[in-house]
């Protein structure tokens, strides 16, 4: 029988030790009297979007940061977030001549998983930084050492980000026309320069005719949605923001989605455990180590019914790891009868270190998986119908390339990433722009 708490029953991997039990009882008692932060109609209506999406007649659009910090919940670094997530998604609307279903990785992506539970730093061994909900970045062992009151602060940088996102798009901020003053330094740098003017001359066209034929395709054009969603990793504050709905079922009202990690997708651990009762839809992070019967048994286990669309599969098998690892899962997949929406995170899997000590990802590799992967679904007779991405809107130097191109001498310059590195604001777009000529040829 599956309960809001049947995850403790299991083992639960990458999980603090808090040494406060008392304080903990007390944090989640508080955080489970809180408002939700999102609403069952809003959850329904992204069920009902990613299930068009499975039956490919949407494309998703998923970014946002590795690590929300509490330091980066500014107006700048929201506002310019949604800037670049729905410039992002206008071009991809005019790829695929398909609503964009856009999803952030925003407003509560809080923790993060990591491959060694203590890391050293100089002299010291301290236990390795767990994101913002669960301890402090700074190397000190005082930082390091889990704090149940940061439970609290995440869910009010939750609420003040969400808040904000909302009111940006509420008061006319989606308001998309004229995309030739959003690009411009970065087309007039690009060597792929005529490509992108002649997408964004298209697009502008397009939004001029809409706009002449009346006031409501301009309502359309303003009011935009985008949801929410995190990696549901640290299962107490998930579990505090689970709330039933007689006759319908339970949902995480903390997010829209929430994703299983890769590194926490045992068949018999708490997360699967805890993610297969939630009527909120559910990505799961599919890599090298992942083995077609292992993930037929994942889906039976979250998504008995065969939804279309509860589960999105999201690959991240690295450039040189999709021709061989992506087609025998996308046949057991279809075999299987699980009507899942494919997508590709191309940041995860082409992760590197440069000779200085920096983790960098290179906007060739991130496309040539994007490129690789769009192939193997084509041959295969299946679809890619979304794209996964860690970026940011701001002016950050952490992956190399790009039209504006950033060198390995220019990382140093602005890295600030609490953990993986992240597209910038011109690369995201450029990654948008290079997409789009791949769907549109
Ligand atoms: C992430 O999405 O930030 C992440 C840690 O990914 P994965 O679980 O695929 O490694
Ligand atoms: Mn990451």
């Amino acid at each position: 029988m599956w309960a809001k708490t049947s995850w403790r029953e299991r083992e639960a991997l990458q999980q603090p030790d808090y040494e406060d039990a008392e304080a903990v009882r007390r944090t989640l008692a508080e955080l489970s009297t809180r408002p939700p932060l999102v609403s069952v109609g809003e959850v329904e209506r992204l069920r009902a979007a990613l299930t068009e999406a499975a039956l490919g007649q949407r494309f998703v659009l998923h970014g946002g940061d590795c690590a929300e910090t509490f330091a980066s919940c500014t107006e700048q670094a929201l506002r310019s977030k949604l800037e670049v997530l729905l410039q992002m998604s206008l071009v991809l609307t005019y790829a695929t001549r398909r609503p964009v279903v856009r999803i952030g990785r925003i407003a509560g992506q809080y923790a993060k998983p990591r491959s060694r539970a203590t890391e050293r730093v100089g002299e010291q061994e301290l236990p390795s930084y767990r994101g913002d909900i669960i301890n402090g970045a700074a190397a000190t062992p005082e930082a390091r050492r889990p704090d149940p009151t940061r439970m609290l602060e995440a869910y009010g940088h939750a609420a003040a980000s969400l808040n904000f996102l909302r009111a940006l798009i509420e008061g006319g901020f989606a308001d998309l026309h004229h995309p030739q003053h959003w690009a411009l330094e970065l087309v007039s740098a690009s060597p792929r320069r005529a490509a992108y003017e002649r997408t964004m001359r298209a697009i502008t066209d397009a939004i001029e005719l809409m706009e002449s034929i009346g006031a409501s395709s301009q309502a359309a054009l303003r009011r935009v949605e985008l949801y929410t969603s995190h990696e549901a990793l640290l299962l107490p504050w998930e579990e505090a923001l689970t709330r039933e709905r007689e006759g319908h079922g339970h949902y995480n009202l903390s997010a829209h989605m929430l994703w299983l990690g890769y590194r926490t997708s045992q068949l018999d651990g708490s997360h699967v455990e805890y993610l297969r009762g939630l009527r909120n839809p559910v990505g799961i992070k599919v890599g090298g180590a992942t083995e077609p019967a292992g993930l037929c048994a994942l889906l039976a286990r979250v998504d008995p019914s065969r939804e279309p669309g509860r589960i999105t599969l999201i690959s991240r098998l690295g450039e040189a790891g999709v021709e061989r690892g992506l087609p025998p899962l996308i046949r057991a997949v279809r075999d299987s009868g699980h009507r899942v929406l494919w997508s590709c995170d191309p940041m995860h899997g082409n992760t590197e270190t440069t000779a200085s000590g920096r983790k960098t990802r290179r906007m060739e590799a991130i496309f040539g998986e994007l490129e690789c992967t769009f192939a193997v679904h084509l041959g295969e007779g299946s679809r890619l119908g979304g794209v996964h991405f860690e970026m940011t809107g701001e002016d950050v130097t952490e992956c190399l390339g790009g039209s504006l191109e950033v060198r390995e001498a220019d990382l140093h310059r602005s890295y600030e990433t609490a953990c993986d590195p992240r597209l910038n604001g011109s690369q995201a777009l450029e990654m948008a722009f290079r997409i789009a000529e791949l769907l549109r040829a």
